[in-house]
């Protein structure tokens, strides 16, 4: 930029100093002509015919007088007669073709300026007509001048000690004012680049300021909002159950998560994924490219690790799907649970029915056979009543409201007073008023009703069972005690397993079929209600519920 402005700087005053030389020297030239015009006019007025001989010496003569300027005289035909400077008139040519000559004998006068042929000097000619004694001629007076090109010559030197001085001057200038118009920019620049509000005293320079402010304002909102977005993201990613691994070409970390980081004993100084590294299928798998799911077990816990590739990079998913396939193997163990259990009445069912078509059978064995299939096709339906209520809980997707647990605990007791009584069992109460609690009244029913049969089928002939519901803070605690069987210690935590029966005589029509614990347990787990045991082997047992 300072180059520049010095060069154009240079330019313009080179220019300007040789335009103004030029014009000077064309002045002073034509000014110079002017004056030797005159001196020369005033020289030809000093002639006089008497005085002077129109010869070389009359011409040497009236030279001393004119302060040596040269004399010659030429005929009206250019023939030189005379001259103050050079004797031998032979060697003159004919003078017509003069220009001054050919000037003077036309209009009186001529004048010209040109290098003498004869002297070897550039001279101002001027000449005349003048009469002499034999009649009209031509007197030529000349003195030495400067041409043009002489006077510019002449200059060059000062031109030059000029030039130096103006380098100089163009260069301080150049520097200065470069110096001076940059640093307001600079200024602003600098300002502009840490994000700074730019301002200028040079109203030149607020169109720019203004730019740049606006500018600096919107790359702030642009970066804000990139900032918002990538925290966003990572509150997202950090936060997902799933785990995220992204993967450079070079198989280094472009993008991890925390779920994956903990999984995985990634940290964060780490470039590579350490388990990626010695896991030889899932190494092939990257180094491969194959979008391909293979599972991983950390902690009991199984996971899905879904590979995909794109855009030079490996994207890796990470599910934990330890309940997806506990859920599947829930749901196969239920299927073969009922099979099995369906396939005891069934088998019956055809056993006897076969036998009463053969027709071999005598009467009595016929009335038998046909309560046995009655009595199976009862416990087949009861099976199947006991599948549909268990599965009608598998969802809990139904609205709660305020049920009054004490008034639903004081009618399941009534209901099932008879029963109990049939063994000869009696049953207590101590049950606290209004106990409200948000859930649904079926729900709340099923459990009560499941705990108290429970109560009564597991007991002994003419036992008691003991039922109380109290207050403790926010909690509602039920406790059903019996004095009946027990349940052994290494079943206290199967009872609420599905198809679960200390008893496993399933043929007895009246036995159950081990689902009834499994609603309690799942109506208590959608509720967060807790459940617990407690039962002495032969003498009794007490089942608590903590409504929250
Ligand atoms: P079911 O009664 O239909 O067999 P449950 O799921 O209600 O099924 O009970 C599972 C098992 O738990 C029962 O077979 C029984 O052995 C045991 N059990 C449940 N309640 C009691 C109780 N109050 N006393 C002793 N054993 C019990």
């Amino acid at each position: 930029m300072k180059l520049r402005f010095f060069l154009i700087e240079m330019l313009i005053t080179f220019v300007g100093i040789l335009i103004i030389v030029v014009a000077s020297t064309n002045i002073y030239y034509q000014n110079s002509l002017s004056n030797c015009e005159d001196t020369l006019s005033v020289y030809v007025n000093q002639y006089d015919m008497n005085t002077y001989s129109f010869d070389s010496d009359g011409a040497i003569a009236l030279s001393e007088k004119l302060d040596s300027a040269r004399v010659t005289y030429i005929t009206l035909e250019g023939v030189v007669v005379g001259d103050s400077e050079v004797s031998d008139l032979s060697s003159f040519d004919n003078h017509l073709d003069r220009a001054e000559v050919v000037d003077a004998i036309e209009s009186g006068v001529g004048i010209d300026v040109r290098e003498s042929t004869s002297i070897g000097k550039v001279l101002i000619y001027y000449c005349a007509q003048v009469d002499t004694a034999s009649g009209t001629a031509l007197l030529r007076i000349a003195i030495p001048t400067s041409s043009a090109l002489n006077i510019f010559s002449k200059a060059i030197p000062t031109i030059i000690i000029f030039l130096a001085f103006d380098t100089l001057a163009c260069a301080i200038i150049a520097f200065l004012l470069v110096d001076h118009v940059l640093k307001p920019v600079e200024l602003i620049a600098h300002d502009a680049s840490i994000g700074k509000e730019v301002k200028s005293k040079y109203s030149e320079l607020a169109p720019l300021c203004d730019i740049l402010n606006s500018r600096n304002i919107e790359i702030k909102d642009k970066i804000n909002t990139i900032k918002e977005n990538k925290k966003i993201a990572s509150i997202v990613l950090d936060n997902m159950e799933h785990g995220i691994i992204i993967l450079g070409p070079n198989k280094k970390i472009a993008l991890i998560n925390n779920m994956a980081k903990d999984l995985l004993d990634v940290y964060d100084t780490l470039d590579e994924v350490f388990f990626f590294k010695q896991d030889d299928e899932i190494s092939e798998i990257i180094s491969e490219k194959n979008n391909t799911l293979v599972y991983r077990t950390f902690d009991e816990e199984v996971y899905a690790f879904r590979f995909s590739f794109m855009e030079g990079k490996s994207i890796c998913l990470i599910t934990n799907v330890t309940e997806i396939i506990n859920a599947q193997k829930s749901k196969n163990d239920f299927i073969a649970n009922v099979t099995h259990e369906m396939n005891t009445p069934l088998t019956s069912i055809k056993g006897f029915a076969e036998l009463v078509s053969s027709g071999v059978m005598d009467k009595e064995k016929v009335v038998h056979a046909s309560e046995v299939i009655l009595e199976q096709s009862n416990r087949l339906t009861q099976l199947i009543k006991s599948i549909i209520n268990y599965s009608s809980y598998e969802s809990n997707d139904l609205p709660s409201y305020d049920v009054n647990l004490s008034n639903i605990i004081q009618s399941s007791i009534s209901s099932l007073e008879p029963a109990a009584s049939e063994r000869g069992i009696v049953i207590t109460s101590d049950i606290v008023e209004n106990a409200i609690i948000k859930s649904r009244t079926e729900r709340v029913q099923e459990v009560i009703t499941n705990l108290i049969v429970n109560a009564i089928k597991y007991n002994k002939e003419k036992g008691m069972i003991n039922i109380t519901l109290h207050n403790e803070g926010v909690l509602r605690i039920l406790e059903v005690k019996d004095t009946g069987i027990g349940i052994a210690e290494e079943n206290k935590d199967k009872i609420f397993d599905r198809f679960f029966t200390v008893d496993k005589s399933h043929n007895k029509a009246t036995s159950g079929f081990g689902l009834g614990l499994a609603v309690v347990k799942k109506i208590c787990a959608q509720a967060n209600w807790k459940i617990e045991v407690e039962s002495t082997l032969g003498e009794g047992s007490l089942f608590r519920i903590i409504f929250k």
